[in-house]
């Protein structure tokens, strides 16, 4: 049971975290502003819910095994993203932080399984981990194209998946499925492959509004505003990362619409745009 702050459950509070910062060079590249090989900044943006069973954590960034032994997330990464791999930074430590007890996470949804955003999975192994069952196919068996962005020690530990389908109930036109179907949280995936074959964004009621996290579907701020902008760097980038092209551009240009057409009742964040991240922290 635990032993940290109680859980706030009326009106439900959401936590941003920045779970990890990377500080690739190109910043006028990667940024749109800036020196040709100075630093940038990313971060990994994830979400911590108070939910009424207990906490709910929408992806995890890096972990403390990372911070410990960064040779696990691959040379190729590490040089070409500097992580700066901080504790301190990590989901566990800041919800100890926040003073909460890290057991009380009892979900994990997780957006996709590349290595910045399950590296904190052995952190919470009590935890079931929701995601679409493509996801976790494609990272426990990954074609060689895959093979460097899944990290097998993030699940070594023998997480407690759970598997979701595609389908369901629709959400402003998107597929959704509800992951936590008897809790009072009103939580859906929203399907958003592209970038892995089985991302997904996450929705989150908030009063009258939704906050949809859109994990890596978009790098970019300017990506889903109108008219659309985004430094080549960053669009060269998500080219080279995605395993769907047409499948990652179809969904941003629905994302794209979905901010124009909605704006007032859905607010969209990613992963790892800096600046969006501002806004709540
Ligand atoms: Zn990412």
């Amino acid at each position: 049971m635990s032993g940290g702050r109680s859980v706030n459950t009326s009106p439900r509070a959401i936590h941003h975290l920045n779970c990890g910062t990377m500080c690739p060079r190109g910043a006028r590249m990667l940024a749109g502003e800036g020196g040709l090989l100075a630093p940038t900044r990313l971060v990994c943006h994830c979400l911590l819910i108070e939910g009424a069973e207990g906490l709910v954590l929408i992806d995890t960034g890096f972990g403390l095994d990372d911070v410990g032994r960064p040779r696990q997330l691959g040379r190729l990464f590490t040089t070409i993203c500097r992580p700066r791999l901080d504790a301190g930074e990590t989901a566990i430590s800041q919800i100890r932080g926040l003073g909460f007890d890290p057991a009380d996470v009892r979900h994990v949804i997780t957006t996709h399984l590349d290595l910045d955003h399950a590296g904190g999975l052995p952190d919470f192994p009590d935890a079931e981990v929701h995601l679409l069952g493509l996801e976790l196919e494609a990272a426990l068996h990954p074609r060689w194209h895959e093979r460097l962005r899944y990290v097998a020690a993030h699940w070594a530990h023998g997480p407690r998946w759970v598997e979701h389908e595609t389908g369901g109930e629709q959400w402003f036109g998107f597929d959704s499925v509800r992951p936590l179907p008897d809790s009072d949280e009103e939580i859906l995936l929203i399907p958003l492959p592209g970038h892995t074959v089985g991302h997904t964004g996450v929705a989150i009621r908030r009063g009258e509004g939704w906050l949809l996290h859109c994990g890596d579907s978009y790098f970019h701020h300017g990506e889903v505003q109108t008219p659309p902008h985004c430094p080549p760097g960053l669009r060269a980038f998500a080219a080279f990362d995605e395993v769907d092209a047409k499948a990652r551009r179809s969904n941003v240009e629905r994302l794209r619409e979905l901010a124009l057409r909605h704006g007032e009742e859905v607010e969209l964040v990613c992963s790892h745009s800096a600046p969006t991240l501002a806004r709540y922290v």
